[in-house]
C-alpha cells in the first residue's frame, strides 16, 4: 500500500533545538578541514527491505544530506547484501567527510537481533540469515577498529519508533510508541529519547499480543496474535473470507479483474461506500483500539504514533479505533483529549499518524548510530 502522508519538512527552529538535544556536541571533534567548514557532523542510516537497500547520510541535527537506493537481492544471501551494503556506506562517508564528522552506522533489520552480540537470531523474511554475526561483518567491512566508527545494529521497526520521536509525528515528545502496520505490526517504545529495548532487544512485539483467545492463526504460534486483525495481510485475508462467504460483491469482482488486489483496493471499495469493504476496515478499526487501549493502560506515554501502509486507510477504520479506545481503556478515558485528532496537548493521550513514511526508519538508524554506546 502507498503511504497517502508526506513527510514535513523540518523548520529552522527544530533543527537548532535538536541540536541542543543532540547526545554529541557538534564539532566535539577536530574536523578534517577547517573549522568555517560549513559541512555538518553526520551518521549513516541503513534501512534493509525486501526488495531493496536505502542509505541515508543524515545530519547530526536530523537534516537528511544524501539518499541512495541500491535494488540488492537479499536472496543472494548476507554476504553479497554487506558487501554492497558497506561499499555504498564507504561511499557516502567518504563524500560528506571532507566537512563534518562522522558519527558512526545505525542499520534496521527485519528481525530479532540480539543486542549484545549483534546477531540476527531471526528473520521470517530473510532465509538463511538467522544467526548471521551482522554487527561484527559490518565492523570489518568498514575497517573494524582501525575506522573509529561505530555500528549500531537494531530492528527495523524500534529504529523506525526512534526516527519518528526524532524527526516525525513526535518531535519533541520524550517518550512514546510506534505501531508500525505493514505486512505484520511492528513496534517500538522510546522513553527519553532513546529506544527501549527491554532484557535484549525484544520489547515491543506489539504485533503479538493477543486480543482474539481462539481467533486466526499467527506465524509466531499463538492464535489471534493483534497482526492477525490490524495489518495490512489481515484486510486482505478478511476481505477472501468475505468473498468465499458469499457476502461481498464488489469485493469477489475487484479481486478477480484485479491482479494487484490488496490492501489498497479494500481502502478504495470502502472510501466509495461498499458495505462489506467497510465492516472490514471497521474490523481492523476496532482491532487497532484494543490493542492501543491494552498499551495506553500499562504504558500511559504521551503519544502513540500508527504508520505502516495500512495506517494510509486511517480515515476510515480511525472512528471505530477510537470507540474501541475510549471503550477498553480507562487510562484513554480519563486522558483522550476532547477531539480525538488533537495534536500535543499537556497530560492528553495523543494517537496520531506517522509523518516520514518509510523514511522513519533511515532517520532512526541514522539516530541509533549517534546514540549507541
Ligand atoms: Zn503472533
Amino acid at each position: 500500500m502507498k503511504d497517502l502522508g508526506e513527510p514535513r519538512e523540518a523548520s529552522r527552529s527544530l533543527r537548532r533545538n535538536n541540536r541542543a538535544i543532540g547526545s554529541l556536541p557538534l564539532n566535539a571533534l577536530p574536523s578534517t578541514s577547517d573549522n568555517l567548514s560549513s559541512m555538518p557532523d553526520f551518521s549513516i542510516g541503513v534501512d534493509l527491505g525486501g526488495t531493496n537497500l536505502r542509505i541515508a547520510a543524515v545530519s547530526g541535527e536530523g537534516e537528511l544530506l544524501e539518499k541512495v537506493t541500491l535494488g540488492t537481492k537479499v536472496a543472494l544471501g548476507p554476504d553479497h547484501v554487506f558487501n554492497e551494503m558497506c561499499e555504498a556506506i564507504q561511499r557516502l562517508s567518504n563524500k560528506h567527510q571532507t566537512g563534518g564528522e562522522f558519527l558512526g552506522t545505525g542499520i534496521g533489520f527485519p528481525g530479532i537481533v540480539d543486542l549484545q552480540t549483534g546477531v540476527l537470531r531471526k528473520a521470517a523474511n530473510f532465509p538463511g540469515w538467522e544467526n548471521y554475526p551482522v554487527r561484527a561483518e559490518i565492523e570489518r567491512r568498514l575497517g573494524g577498529k582501525k575506522s573509529h566508527t561505530r555500528v549500531a545494529v537494531d530492528n527495523d521497526a524500534r529504529v523506525a519508533a526512534l526516527g519518528e520521536q526524532w524527526r516525525g509525528a513526535a518531535r519533541g515528545v520524550e517518550s512514546m510508541a510506534v505501531l508500525t502496520l505493514g505486512t505484520g505490526i511492528g513496534g517500538g517504545i522510546v522513553l527519553g529519547g532513546k529506544i527501549w529495548h527491554g532484557m535484549n532487544g525484544m520489547a515491543g512485539e506489539f504485533g503479538h499480543v493477543t486480543i482474539e483467545p481462539e481467533g486466526h492463526p499467527c506465524g509466531c504460534g499463538n492464535r489471534g496474535c493483534s497482526e492477525q486483525y490490524a495489518s495490512a495481510s489481515a484486510i486482505v485475508r478478511m476481505a477472501r473470507e468475505a468473498i468465499a462467504a458469499g457476502a461481498a460483491p464488489a469485493l469477489a469482482q475487484a479481486a478477480s479483474s484485479d491482479a494487484e488486489f490488496g490492501a489498497r483496493s479494500i481502502y478504495d471499495l470502502a472510501t466509495q461506500g461498499d458495505e462489506p469493504a467497510r465492516r472490514i476496515l471497521q474490523k481492523f478499526g476496532r482491532a487497532l483500539g484494543l490493542l492501543l487501549a491494552g498499551l495506553v493502560n500499562v504504558l500511559n506515554l504521551e503519544m502513540y504514533v500508527v504508520g505502516g501502509g495500512a495506517s494510509s486507510a486511517w480515515d476510515a477504520f480511525a472512528p471505530s479505533m477510537f470507540e474501541e479506545l475510549r471503550r477498553r481503556s480507562v487510562v484513554y478515558a480519563i486522558t483522550a483529549p476532547t477531539d480525538p485528532l488533537e495534536s500535543r496537548t499537556e497530560g492528553k493521550t495523543i494517537i496520531t499518524r506517522a509523518l516520514l513514511g518509510s523514511d522513519a526508519g533511515l532517520y532512526g538508524a541514522a539516530r541509533a548510530a549517534v546514540l549507541a554506546p
